[in-house]
């Protein structure tokens, strides 16, 4: 349930109902915003039924939330979240966000060619796997610690954030000391050891969709990372399976607007896992932010059939770039800017 606090609620008021959530052996989890404070209660809810917390100073309503999920839900937060990444970066806020770059971390030379080129066309945020959760253990699996160094490196040397993928929970560590933004694989959704220790982290989260999830599975996910204390989650759409086979998988165009209304997380939508068609990767960028996305995950290479990972859903940089320029007016179109 939600406890919804009149505007004028004091801190002695607020006090004095947390500490009667916690008697009564629920998890308070306070939620200030600019206009009032909203309270999520977690647990065992029955107790409530001898002890209604309407009838205290400083409460407006009590809300019941019928979703299994709490925390993520937009009644817990009516306000969407806007994740900072920087001083002059955001998620979730009108600007949208760019992350862009190449599946896999390759070597020094291309990365670097590659985040020069996606940062002049105005990307913000440079992707690149250095853990890659391969369908077969003889491909590629990228290069560790070493593919984190470049990361940390290039992005230095250009000016941009940086996200990559993390498998295991043994990596945590050394990831966050490299990257600025942690991304849990559709493999990984309900890895919910992952998840939980992600939620210790001070780091923003993207939680991509699992292939074969429902929305509301993949929000109970996202729930495992708020309970744990990290409420800097966003959720990146990246196509579900269905009986298409023409494309690798199919995005679920449907799932931006059903998150902006059930959630206050930010949404990504990726063009590039989910077509697996570089020539399809900007018609779907477009329709992602007209559907609502608050930005967009997409796959650059400057050779993409040489590359050693999701090459041909890979664009070029001048592609990308031209991209840029129609993604713009879409954005202005509505009510975004870019
Ligand atoms: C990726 O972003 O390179 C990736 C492996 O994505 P997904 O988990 O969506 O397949
Ligand atoms: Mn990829």
């Amino acid at each position: 349930m939600i406890i919804v606090l009149k505007p004028d609620a004091t801190e002695q008021q607020i006090t004095h109902l947390v500490k009667r959530v916690k008697a009564l052996g629920l998890k308070p989890m306070i939620s200030k915003g600019v206009e009032r404070t909203i309270i999520g209660v977690i647990g065992e809810e029955d107790v409530l039924r001898v002890q209604p917390l309407e009838i205290f100073p400083g409460v407006e309503k009590v809300v019941p939330i019928l979703a299994p999920y709490k925390l993520v839900s937009r009644e817990f937060k009516p306000n969407g979240t806007v994740i900072s990444l920087n001083s002059h970066a955001a998620v979730g806020g009108k600007p949208l966000v760019i992350m862009a770059g190449p599946c896999a971390v390759e070597n020094y030379e291309t990365l670097l060619a590659i985040a020069k080129s996606v940062k002049k066309a105005g990307a913000t945020v440079l992707r690149g796997g250095a853990y890659k959760p391969r369908t077969s253990p003889y491909s590629f699996q990228g290069l560790e610690e070493e593919g984190l160094k470049y990361l940390k490196d290039v992005s230095k040397k250009v000016g941009m954030l940086t996200i990559t993928e993390l498998m295991d929970v043994r990596d945590l560590d050394l990831v966050e000391r490299h990257v600025d933004i942690i991304q849990i694989g559709a493999r990984n959704m309900q890895n919910f050891d992952l998840l939980k220790e992600v939620g210790l982290s001070k780091k923003p989260v993207l939680l991509k969709r699992g292939m074969a999830s429902t929305i509301k599975e993949w929000l109970l996910s996202a729930e495992y990372i708020l309970q744990n204390g990290n409420f800097n989650v966003m959720l990146c759409e990246r196509g579900i399976r269905t009986f298409e086979t023409d494309t690798r998988f199919t995005l679920d165009i449907n799932a931006v607007p059903v998150i902006k209304g059930s959630s206050h997380l930010p949404v990504i939508v990726d063009p590039s896992h989910s077509t697996g068609r570089w020539g399809l990767v900007p018609a779907i960028a477009k329709a992602g932010i007209a559907a609502g996305a608050d930005g967009l995950l997409i796959e650059v290479h400057n050779k993409p059939e040489e590359a050693l990972c999701d090459g041909p859903q890979s664009i070029l940089p001048d592609r990308f770039a031209k991209l840029m320029g129609e993604l713009k007016r879409v954005a202005r179109a509505v009510g975004r800017d870019l």
